[in-house]
């Protein structure tokens, strides 16, 4: 916008028309004072200021703008019908004027410098607009940058104040930053000696380099000059850029007190469940003998039963012992056989029936499939889905046991019960070892082994497991096992 500014109205008119027929948005003003008011409140890009004016000349109109920083900057031609000497022209340009033009005008000379000046003001203020949006860029950026090196140091004060051992490393592994356990623990900035036996660091590094989430891993390491080795849980996170992994931050923490005393639990399970197994079997077959020996009248025999009752608890119980220390140890064999399914599921159901007699068992279904595998092991799965089905349903005394075959080539066979059931929390860990429901512990007696033991076997069988309960209303526990034949006969 341009403020043309004259007392003279035929002047403005003319002016107005000339600049207006060349596109230019103009306003006009007769007085001194009257542009002062306008430039207050509309912001111009060009006043063309005529110097005589009455009241306040065009140069005190001038001074004044240059006063004030809204329009310190907006450029100003001084209009003059005076043959006017240097002294004037030199007063003008002192008192803010950018150019100087002598009437009568020449409109294209007029013109030309209205378009450089307008277009130089223009320029102006897009260049100051540009500093700005530049000062704020930099300032944001020296925030940032400051609050980052704030957040490294904070980083790096977490991983020295935390016990294990802590790094830092590029998305391929190159160390970025160790903490003071890494050194003591190393004496250099390499990654430390694992253990003959482990992969070397390179591996374990592109293993991790491919998982693209948290890493967990043991390995033993030792220190140098030394060969005893720990065993220490390495877990790395990985940082992401733009979806892609960009660094890692990991620490070594020490297990070796965790790893020996839980060795040395296993130990103690595996030889205390040997040292009772003995006596407890000479015990039950004296029992056994002594039972043969009662005739039915005896008043004694009704103990007698009992006591083997309960010896079959027991035997049970350090079955499952001898079972974990088996697994945990890699000793667990099985012998592997081809047998019908549907043979062993009556042979187990059969078994239940007479222990439990006051309950109905029920099979649906019929499949002749033939598996390969260990049958003993996977009757004494079914068999603790049954006892379990037993176990906790003391007030409703039905257990189904349906078998199928499925289009995938696998049977599948399920044990429901109307008992207690299982909350969906739980349901998620039923099968973790020594895993037991509040209301189980508060209820019932167990060790919470037998389906930790049912999952491993079924592991080894390829076969995969699962539970669908209610709470009040019972569960149904089902496992799924490759068929490799069917018996037509
Ligand atoms: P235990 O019966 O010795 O506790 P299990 O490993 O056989 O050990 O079972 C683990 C837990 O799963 C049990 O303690 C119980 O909370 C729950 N559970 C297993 N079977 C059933 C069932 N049929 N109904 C309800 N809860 C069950």
């Amino acid at each position: 916008m341009i403020l043309i500014v004259d007392d003279k109205k035929e002047n403005l008119l003319s002016l107005q028309s000339l600049l207006a027929s060349q596109g230019y948005p103009v306003e006009t003003a007769a007085s001194g004072e009257e542009a002062l008011r306008k430039v207050l409140q509309t912001t111009y890009g060009l006043v063309i200021l005529d110097v005589q004016m009455p009241i306040m000349d065009g140069f005190e109109v001038a001074e004044m703008l240059s006063g004030y920083s809204r329009t310190r900057d907006v450029p100003i031609i001084f209009l003059s019908a005076l043959n006017i000497d240097k002294k004037y022209i030199t007063k003008g340009y002192r008192s803010g004027g950018i150019d100087y033009i002598t009437k009568p005008i020449d409109p294209d000379i007029l013109l030309l410098k209205v378009d450089t000046l307008y277009k130089l003001y223009e320029q102006k203020r897009e260049l100051n607009r540009m500093q700005v949006l530049l000062q704020q860029e930099v300032e944001f950026r020296k925030t940032a940058q400051q609050e980052s090196h704030e957040y490294a140091q904070q980083l790096r004060a977490i991983l020295e104040s935390i016990p294990q051992i802590a790094f830092s490393c590029t998305r391929d592994g190159k160390i970025e930053y160790s903490n003071t356990h890494w050194l003591t623990y190393t004496g250099s900035a390499e990654y430390p000696e694992l253990h003959p036996d482990e992969p070397d660091f390179a591996s374990i590094l592109d293993e991790m380099i491919h998982q693209n989430e948290v890493f967990e891993r043991e390995v033993r390491m030792t220190k140098p000059g030394e060969n005893s080795y720990r065993c220490f849980l390495l877990r790395a996170a990985p940082s992401y850029k733009d979806g892609k992994i960009k660094s890692w931050t990991a620490t070594f923490t020490d297990i070796e007190e965790q790893k020996q005393s839980s060795r040395r639990k296993d130990e103690f399970l595996s030889v205390a469940s040997h040292e009772l197994k003995t006596p407890l079997t000479s015990i039950k077959g004296y029992i056994q003998l002594l039972e043969r020996t009662l005739t039915e009248d005896c008043p004694g025999k009704l103990y007698v039963e009992r006591s083997l009752l309960q010896i079959q608890k027991l035997d049970s119980l350090i079955a499952d012992l001898l079972d974990i220390s088996r697994i945990e140890s890699g000793r667990m064999k099985l012998h592997r056989t081809t047998f019908p399914l549907d043979a062993l599921v009556r042979r187990a159901v059969d078994l239940m029936q007479q222990i439990s007699p006051d309950y109905q068992f029920r099979i649906e279904g019929k499949t002749d499939a033939v598996l390969h595998g260990d049958e003993m092991r996977l009757e004494q799965v079914l068999l603790n889905f049954l006892s379990n089905a037993v176990k906790y349903s003391p007030h409703q005394k039905e257990v189904v046991v349906s078998i199928t075959t499925t289009n995938e080539g696998l049977v599948k066979v399920s044990v429901t019960d109307k008992g207690i059931g299982i909350n969906k929390i739980d349901q998620q860990s039923v099968f973790d070892k020594f895993f037991r429901s509040e209301e189980s512990i508060r209820n019932f007696q167990g060790l919470g082994l037998g389906l930790y033991i049912c999952a491993d076997l079924l592991q080894r069988h390829d076969g995969s497991y699962g539970v669908t309960s209610e709470p009040g209303k019972g569960s149904t526990f089902h496992f799924a096992l490759p068929v490799i034949a069917t018996n037509q006969n």
